[in-house]
Order: C-alpha cells, then sequence, then structure tokens
C-alpha cells in the first residue's frame, strides 16, 4: 500500500512508519508513506499556500492551485487511478469498512487541511471523497491520516503477525472483540474466567462467542442491530445476558 500525503508538516506524518506494526510493515515493504510539502508547489518566494477568505471573516483558507499541481505530482508518481482523499470534518465518517477498502487499494492520495480548510474549487475537481474522523474538529488533517494510515495497514497480508487477530478485532464482524486476560492468574483479588484456564478450545471459543455478543449488547446495541445474528448466536447470548443479570440485579 503506497500512501502519498500531501501536508505542510510531512515530518509529523512521516512519524507514522517509526514505530509498532505500521514501521513493520514499511520495514517489509507493505507500505509506503510519502509525505510531499505542499509549501514546494507554492510558487512564491515566501512559500505560502493560505490566502484570506474571499467575503471576510476569520482565518485562511488554503489556495488550490498548490493542491491541485501537489495532487498532479502525486499522481505522477503512482498513477493517474489512485483516488484522491481530503481528509475533513464534513466527510464520510471513517470505519472499519473504509480500513479494509483503503487496504486493498495499492495506491491512493490524500490531502491534510489546515487552517480553515480548502478552497471549495478545489475540492470539487480534484477529490473524489472526504473523510471525517467524527463529530469533533482537528486543528489539522495530519493525526486523521494517521489514524488512518494505521487501522488500513494492520489489515494488510503478512502485517500482523497473527492474520486472525485482525478478523477477531472489534468491527471486523460486525461486533465487539471479546474480553482478553493474561498473567498473573489472581489480580488484586480478582481471578481468571476458570474456562480461560481449562485447555478446552471449544469451550473457550464458546465463551469468547457469547462474550463478544454480550459486550456488544451492553456497550453497542446499535451494532448489534444490524448484525444477522444464527440461532446459536441467540442463544449464547440469551445465556450471556440471563449471567449478566443475575450478577447484576439492578443494571
Ligand atoms: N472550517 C472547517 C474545519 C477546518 S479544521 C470546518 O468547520 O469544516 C482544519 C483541517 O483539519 C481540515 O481541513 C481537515 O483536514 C482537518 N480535520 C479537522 N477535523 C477533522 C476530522 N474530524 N476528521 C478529519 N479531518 C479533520
Amino acid at each position: 500500500m503506497r500512501v502519498e500525503v500531501l501536508t505542510l508538516f510531512p515530518e509529523l506524518v512521516e512519524q507514522i512508519t517509526k514505530v509498532g506494526i505500521p514501521r513493520i510493515a514499511a520495514e517489509q515493504g507493505s507500505l509506503q508513506v510519502v509525505a510531499r510539502q505542499l509549501r514546494d508547489f507554492s510558487g512564491n518566494k515566501l512559500r505560502r499556500v493560505d490566502e484570506r477568505p474571499f467575503g471576510g471573516g476569520p482565518g485562511m483558507v488554503m489556495q488550490p492551485e498548490p493542491l491541485a499541481l501537489a495532487v498532479a505530482a502525486a499522481k505522477a508518481a503512482c498513477g493517474a487511478d489512485a483516488p484522491v482523499l481530503m481528509m475533513s470534518p464534513q466527510g464520510e465518517r471513517f470505519d472499519q469498512k473504509w480500513a479494509q477498502r483503503l487496504a486493498e487499494t495499492p495506491s491512493w492520495i490524500v490531502i491534510c487541511g489546515r487552517y480553515e480548510g480548502v478552497d471549495e474549487r478545489f475540492l470539487a475537481s480534484e477529490v473524489d471523497a472526504e473523510l471525517s474522523l467524527g463529530d469533533f474538529v482537528l486543528s489539522g488533517g495530519e493525526l486523521a491520516v494517521m489514524a488512518i494510515i494505521d487501522a488500513a495497514t494492520r489489515l494488510l497480508p503478512g502485517v500482523l503477525g497473527d492474520a486472525a487477530s485482525a478478523i477477531e478485532d472489534s468491527f471486523s464482524v460486525g461486533r465487539l472483540d471479546h474480553p482478553h486476560y493474561t498473567r498473573p492468574v489472581n489480580w488484586r483479588g480478582k481471578s481468571v474466567p476458570d474456562v480461560l484456564l481449562s485447555g478446552d478450545h471449544k469451550a473457550i471459543n464458546e465463551w469468547r462467542l457469547a462474550n463478544a455478543l454480550g459486550q456488544t449488547w451492553l456497550k453497542r446495541p446499535d451494532l448489534l442491530a444490524g448484525l444477522e445474528l444464527k440461532a446459536a448466536h441467540h442463544m449464547l447470548l440469551r445465556e450471556y445476558l440471563n449471567e449478566y443479570a443475575s450478577q447484576w440485579p439492578d443494571k
């Protein structure tokens, strides 16, 4: 996966390949991040890429020409059919489906806004999709793009040590992940559920499925509403909820 990031802060974006899973992916050649400095396309001595908004009002707006030139340079490097994405609070909400879609896209170009955002004409003529991290406003698209690169990278084939772990993650199958426990068996008076120590893999898988469904029901009922549950899943969920109700009669 090759990602061309057009930004005023390439040194920030480049940090994504310095740690953790994206670093491993970059080292093994599955991920390439090319961060381009938008000021290199300004065409003026001061390397300015922003101007005051027509119509007045606060803040600055990123000019269309440096952005368009940067997109052209990125396309020349990675292919004219690479989709052009814009990080924006007005965009479509980024989710696991988008992460999967990006992981399957060999090259994509993404623009990080700053200030009040970019000139609307650039958006209309050059951008294929706007993507948002959520209903809040960041001061720039860089942290947002680092988040989506991270989410897509861990879905690339051969990147996670254990391929199964991405499949079991929250959202991959429309529900949340099951709870996790590790050593010690007893921690501050609380012990690990017996079944996880039993070595009985069928029972463990069933417990995990029941707990994944149960946690989804408790924490994200909206997700559960969109799932088609098999009869066996309904039964597991009902057992989980009965158990939960007996433990927490007030909830
Ligand atoms: N005036 C704009 C916000 C500009 S914030 C508006 O209200 O829509 C500056 C830049 O930060 C944006 O251009 C975008 O690239 C980035 N950004 C801010 N919030 C974001 C979010 N929730 N998701 C993705 N990018 C965001």
